[in-house]
């Protein structure tokens, strides 16, 4: 029998003209159609079971070993997002304004690489996997939870997933044993004042005014009331208040994000933001609605996962260099799955070879090497195969 890593090396080719299909027919957070249709005939294909329609777009496929033993999860995400392409590639978007410009192509690909191999290979399996296709990772409230509640964890024993990087070196992995992703929350302030005359400011509650002071003194809850040694981001990102030139505006809307590290935080700055806005417009006497939606959780990975697929990774022959990484303040909502089994999350360097200075994730010109998708795959097939050998 050949060795998995001969095995996915064999599909290569495949897995990336997998990614160029995935690629070319993108489909936005929520209104997957198609590609949850072609991942479960892929499964279907290969004999496994498969569940659609889990949590909503969702895809499980289950896959047998020939012996009993743990089940292991693995985890890719399917989803576009509302970007018109301006790569120029030939298998780019043939949607308009729809543009897999997150790397969730590759990661549905990777993942069905994966599934083709280790189902060859079951012989070496000792237990079950669960492929967890998941649709809308780019949209809170996103497809995990729900996922989740419709049962995509049932029975795991441990999960483990990857999210390619663009702007991290190819044949590089980063990982962390801790919290790697923050919370990422939304807030909305409406300040209702009172309208009137441009001329005559006194006969008014200037709502323009209000929620400026607000902005400002937003900035103090991070810089004062946040312990210096904890994270927090707090980004006002939208300031609406529309009227003619001589009009004070009667209401003032601001949106933004709040993104922590830990609960403690996250808790912390919806207290003080609420304590911030009742001060503010208690001075001005204007009226006010707060709305704070928790969004996806902090994700923290587990240290000895984590440190069991590292050691896989240093088997890769590929792989380079393996090295702890920063948490980063974007959100991601495998945190959802990491709070219920134990598991791990890593990136995997996917910066085009031959560019010195990648596009990021979310632009127009975004894209990724796909030597890339193989050494995830590797890493995640043979995590899986190891895993079960050890806990069988
Ligand atoms: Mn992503």
């Amino acid at each position: 029998m050949e060795s998995l890593f001969n095995t996915l090396d064999g599909l290569n080719e495949e897995i990336i003209s997998i990614r160029r299909h995935l690629h070319k027919h993108p489909e936005l957070s929520f209104e997957e159609v198609e590609t949850p249709k072609y991942i479960a005939e892929f499964h279907e294909n290969l004999g496994h079971d498969v569940k659609t329609g889990v949590g909503g777009n969702g895809v499980l496929a289950y896959l047998k070993g020939s012996h009993d033993g743990p089940t292991v999860a693995l985890r890719a995400d399917f989803d576009a997002l509302p970007i018109h392409e301006e790569t120029g590639l030939d298998f780019k978007s043939i949607h308009d304004g729809v543009m897999h410009a997150c790397g969730h192509d590759g990661h549905t690909a990777t993942l069905l690489g994966v599934a083709k191999a280790l189902n060859k290979h079951k012989e070496d399996l000792h237990g079950t996997v669960v492929f967890i296709h998941q649709h809308a990772e780019e949209l809170p409230p996103g497809g995990a939870k729900p996922m989740i509640e419709d049962g995509a964890l049932e029975g795991v024993d441990v999960i483990f997933g990857t999210h390619l990087q663009a702007q991290m070196p190819l044949y590089e992995i980063n990982y962390r044993t801790d919290e790697l992703q923050a919370s990422s929350d939304s807030f909305e302030v409406t300040i209702f004042g009172k309208g009137g005359h441009g001329a005559m400011p006194q006969d008014t509650k200037d709502s323009i005014l209000i929620a400026s002071q607000l902005v400002d003194n937003f900035q103090q809850i991070v810089s004062r009331r946040v312990n210096p040694l904890q994270s927090a981001v707090l980004s006002v990102c939208s300031f609406e208040a529309v009227g003619p030139y001589n009009v004070i505006a009667n209401t003032a809307k601001i949106k933004g994000t709040v993104r922590t590290l830990n609960e403690e935080t996250r808790e912390l700055m919806e207290k003080e933001m609420l304590r911030v806005i009742e001060g503010t417009c208690h001075l001005s006497g204007a009226d006010f609605e707060f709305n704070y939606d928790r969004g996806y959780p902090v994700l923290i990975n587990h240290k000895e996962e984590t440190e069991f697929v590292m050691n896989v990774a240093e088997t890769i022959p590929e792989v380079r260099r393996i090295k702890e990484t920063e948490p980063i303040m974007g959100g991601e909502d495998y945190s959802y799955y990491l709070q219920e089994v134990k598991g791990t999350y890593f990136f995997t360097g996917a910066q085009p070879e031959n560019s010195n200075n990648p596009y990021p994730h979310h632009h127009p010109k975004f894209d990724i090497d796909e030597k890339a998708l193989v050494i995830a795959a590797k890493i995640l097939a043979k995590s899986t195969v190891e895993y079960m050998q050890k806990n069988k």
